[in-house]
């Protein structure tokens, strides 16, 4: 069993090293000795894979991460988690610390120069206040990488998870879809963290598509109709086109038209084929 996720070990390491939590930086370490494994399993670690990972904490879920593939780079920005990383990582031979923060990074530098030949995995607990940006960075950068797994906000994943065209999805699920299939893989409740977050987690898997579904000749402007689109959930799609895109009533009717949408649908009915349909009449 990994001891790290131990309350005891942790609370040891914390004093030897001064340590305190920063909410600021999202920081709620894992205390679930079911979960990392779980998490790592899942990712697609194993041989001929290299990992990244974001914020390694104190270092459990790289643990499990560093038995299972060829080579983990994890990323943390806590300039004061360094030298905890050294002594519980430091019977491996196959990881590589980076003090940086994950969206100031080149992550398409660093896989070149660290993971050569190999199949690239991202597996990773995300800082709360960073989810999106984070999931977003490592789609929209189109890296060489096979899959995305990740723990976040349980309400985030439901959302990111969810069908395109549900009254569930939002602009989120349609910007996930256009890079990824997403799968909820499970739950983990809020008493598995320290200290405990005030609501429940997921973990995520995002399979990075080889070509996206939908032909969009202007990615831009794609995710603009996105954007506008869903800025105000309940109005009809034709009134939040018009203000988030600055554009006349009669010009987003005739859009509409063009493409065969309904004048009074909403943002949520729409599909992918829609969104680009939109975008690629602009
Ligand atoms: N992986 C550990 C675990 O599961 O117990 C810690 C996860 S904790 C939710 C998030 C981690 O991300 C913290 O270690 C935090 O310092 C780090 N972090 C926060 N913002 C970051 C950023 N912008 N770049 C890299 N790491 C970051």
């Amino acid at each position: 069993m990994n001891r790290l996720s131990d309350i005891g070990t942790i609370k040891d390491i914390l004093s030897r090293y001064g340590f305190t939590f920063s909410k600021s930086l999202g920081q709620n370490f894992l205390i679930n000795p079911s979960v990392c494994p779980r998490m790592a399993e899942l990712s697609g670690a194993g041989k001929g894979v290299g990992v990244i990972e974001v914020g390694p904490g104190i270092g459990v879920l790289t643990n499990e991460l560093c038995k299972l593939a060829d080579k983990v780079v994890a990323v943390e920005l806590d300039k004061r988690l360094l030298p905890v990383l050294d002594e519980t990582l430091s019977e491996y031979d196959n990881i590589k610390v980076v003090n940086a923060d994950v969206m100031e990074l080149d992550l398409h530098k660093l896989i070149e120069e660290e993971f050569q030949g190999m199949e690239v995995v991202v597996c990773a607990n995300l800082p709360y206040y960073i989810t999106s940006p984070v999931i977003m960075k490592l789609l929209e950068d189109k890296l060489p990488i096979s899959a995305i797994t990740v723990m976040v906000q349980k309400e985030a994943a439901q959302r990111i998870c969810a069908e395109v065209g549900s009254r569930q999805s939002g602009a989120v699920t349609v910007s996930v879809n256009y890079y990824a299939k997403p799968e909820m893989l499970f739950n983990v409740s809020a008493g598995s963290f320290m200290p405990a977050p005030k609501v429940d987690s997921a973990v995520i898997r995002l399979d990075i598509l080889s070509e996206p579904p939908v032909d969009v000749y202007n990615e831009k402007k794609f995710f603009e109709v996105i954007k506008a689109s869903f800025s105000q959930r309940r109005k009809i799609l034709a009134n939040s086109l018009c203000s988030g895109l600055s554009l006349e009533k009669s010009k987003v009717f005739e859009i509409l038209t063009d493409c065969g949408i309904s004048e009074n649908i909403r943002a949520e009915k729409l599909s992918l084929k829609n969104f680009a349909d939109i975008a690629n009449h602009l």
